[in-house]
């Protein structure tokens, strides 16, 4: 991916730019048996606020992973309103991007932040549908397609 979606936002800190608008298409590696097959959209307003960095705006990804309960496969998407915080001095406390270099001096990592935000909002436990019945844990077969002789009693 390389420094592709990394934004210079030093003049936006030294004062010099009230606010950057930034609209950009992020592609996203898997994730814990999720996959992105398209880019995320994103768009962001970012203002700086004395030795914070405000990151507003909106991200759209599509996820496409495995039912934890059939297996089969599942197709969702993830809308984000983004609404963060990000110290610009150089150590980075307190927030939750602490452990990354979202922000690496003037430079504004876009895909690190788009990937943070949108693997922080998959659910957890993803179902192909609210009632997924499942696989049969005695016979294996899938109850949302076949009936099993094991009458569920599991
Ligand atoms: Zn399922
Ligand atoms: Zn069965």
């Amino acid at each position: 991916m390389g420094s592709a979606h990394k934004v210079d936002v030093g003049g936006l800190l030294a004062g010099s730019r009230q606010r950057l608008v930034l609209d950009d298409q992020v592609p996203l590696e898997p994730f814990e048996g999720i996959t992105f097959p398209e880019r995320a959209e994103v768009h962001l307003e970012l203002e700086a606020a004395g030795q914070l960095l405000e990151i507003a705006g909106k991200v759209d990804a599509k996820i496409q992973g495995e039912c934890v309960r059939c297996l089969g496969e599942v197709h969702g998407d993830i809308h984000l309103e983004v609404d963060e915080q990000v110290e610009t001095g150089a150590k980075l406390q307190g927030n939750p991007f602490d452990d990354s270099n979202v922000l690496a001096g003037d430079r504004l990592d876009v895909a690190d932040l788009t990937a943070q935000l949108v693997c922080s909002a998959i659910p957890i436990g993803l179902l192909c549908k609210e009632d997924c019945k499942g696989i049969c844990p005695r016979c294996g077969e899938n109850r949302n397609t076949a009936k099993c002789e094991c009458n569920g009693d599991s």
